[in-house]
C-alpha cells in the first residue's frame, strides 16, 4: 500500500524496533525511566528549553500544555482552524474550564497581531482572563515567517500573555528555515512536537518549556491518564527519530514539490505545495470513483474537493512516481 493520507501512518523501521527492543526501562511515573529522561534531556537541549516531558498523543500534549498555562475562567487565544482548537474535541473547554478564543487565520497561517490584541480582555469581571497566545507551526503544511514569529514573541511580552506553538510539525518548519529548532523556539514559553507523524515514531509527543511548567504539566498528564510505566520502549523510538529522521524530512518536501509537479503535467488542478503537503482540487463527480480507484490500486488517500497529500518515509519517489501512472490513467478512461 502506498498511503498518503498523512504522515501519522509511517511504521516504524526495523532499525527503530531493534533501538526500541535495546532500551533500558524503568517506572516512569517515579521518573525512573533511564530512556524517556534521556528523550526529554535531548529534546530539551535541541529546543534550548528547561524541561520536556513526553506525552502519548499531540493531543493530550496541547491539553496538558494549555491547562499548564491556564487556569478555570481563563482564556488562551488561537487560530478558528488551530488543532488545538478545532481538532481536539473541545478539551481545553470541557476538560481544563479554559475558554477558548477563536480568531482567523490569516492565509499564511499566522494570527495578525492587531487581531489579537482587539480579542485581549480587559481585567473586567465580566471577562475571562486572557492568560495565552497559541500558533501552530506548520499549519496546514505552511510555514509561518520567523520574522513573525519574532514579533509574537515581542508582542507577548508587552501584553503579558505566555506564547504557545503547537509544532506538531516544527522541524518540517525547520527543514524549511534551514537552521536549528532553537532558533524558533526561542520566540516562544512552551511548545509541542509530534514524534509519530514524518519523523516516524509509532506514538509519543513532547511538551516543552520551563522547568516550573514542566513540573505543573506532570500532575494534569497523570490526571489525563497519561502517566505510562516502562515507556522507555515507545521513548526509544523517539530517541531514534530525533537522531536519524530530521535530516531526511527535506526529502519528503522535494517529494511533495515533485509530486507537486508531476501532477500539474499531467493536468491535475495543484493548488499549492507547502513542506510535506500537496493539495489538489477534485472535480466534484470525481471525488469518490478517484478515491475508489485509487485504492483498487493499493494506494490510500483522502479523496475530497480539495484532497491533502502527504508525503512521508514510506512514500519513495519511486511510489509517487506509481502515484502518477494510476492518476493519468484515472483521468484518461
Ligand atoms: C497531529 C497533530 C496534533 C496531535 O495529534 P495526535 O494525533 O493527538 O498525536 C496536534 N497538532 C497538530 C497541528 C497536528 O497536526
Amino acid at each position: 500500500m502506498i498511503d498518503l493520507r498523512s504522515d501519522t501512518v509511517t511504521r516504524p523501521s526495523h532499525a527503530m524496533l531493534e533501538a526500541m527492543m535495546a532500551a533500558p526501562t524503568g517506572d516512569d511515573v517515579y521518573g525512573d525511566d533511564p530512556t524517556v529522561n534521556a528523550l526529554q534531556d535531548y529534546a530539551a537541549r535541541l529546543a534550548g528549553k528547561q524541561a520536556a516531558l513526553f506525552l502519548p498523543t499531540g493531543t493530550q500534549a496541547n491539553l496538558v500544555g494549555l491547562m499548564s498555562h491556564c487556569a478555570r475562567g481563563e482564556e488562551y487565544i488561537v487560530g478558528q482552524l488551530a488543532h488545538n482548537y478545532l481538532y481536539e474535541a473541545g478539551g481545553a473547554a470541557v476538560l481544563g474550564s479554559i475558554q477558548p478564543q477563536p480568531i482567523d487565520n490569516a492565509p499564511d497561517g499566522s494570527l495578525p497581531l492587531d487581531k489579537v490584541a482587539a480579542r485581549i480582555k480587559a481585567d473586567d469581571v465580566h471577562f475571562a482572563r486572557t492568560k495565552l497566545l497559541s500558533l501552530e507551526n506548520t499549519f496546514n503544511g505552511k510555514v509561518l515567517p520567523v520574522e513573525y514569529l519574532k514579533q509574537a514573541w515581542e508582542f507577548t511580552r508587552q501584553r503579558s500573555l505566555k506564547l504557545h506553538v503547537d509544532g506538531a510539525r516544527l522541524f518540517n518548519a525547520v527543514t524549511e528555515y534551514g537552521g536549528t529548532l532553537e532558533e524558533v523556539t526561542r520566540y516562544c514559553d512552551s511548545l509541542t512536537i509530534c514524534l509519530s507523524k514524518g519523523l516516524g515514531a509509532p506514538a509519543g509527543s513532547l511538551l516543552l518549556g520551563d522547568e516550573e511548567y514542566i513540573q505543573r504539566a506532570r500532575r494534569w498528564r497523570k490526571m489525563a491518564g497519561g502517566g505510562m510505566r516502562q515507556v522507555g520502549i515507545l521513548a526509544a523510538a523517539g530517541l531514534y527519530a530525533l537522531h536519524n529522521n530530521v535530516q531526511r524530512l527535506k526529502d519528503d518536501h522535494a517529494n511533495a514539490a515533485w509530486l507537486a509537479k508531476a501532477l500539474r503535467e499531467i493536468g491535475a488542478d495543484v493548488i499549492r505545495q507547502d513542506t510535506n503537503m500537496v493539495f489538489v482540487r477534485i472535480p466534484g463527480e470525481e471525488v469518490a470513483p478517484l478515491g475508489e480507484y485509487m485504492k483498487q490500486h493499493n494506494i490510500l488517500i483522502s479523496s475530497a474537493p480539495v484532497t491533502r497529500l502527504v508525503t512521508h518515509l514510506d512514500t519513495p519517489r519511486q511510489a509517487l512516481g506509481e502515484v502518477i501512472e494510476r492518476w493519468q490513467a484515472f483521468i484518461r478512461q
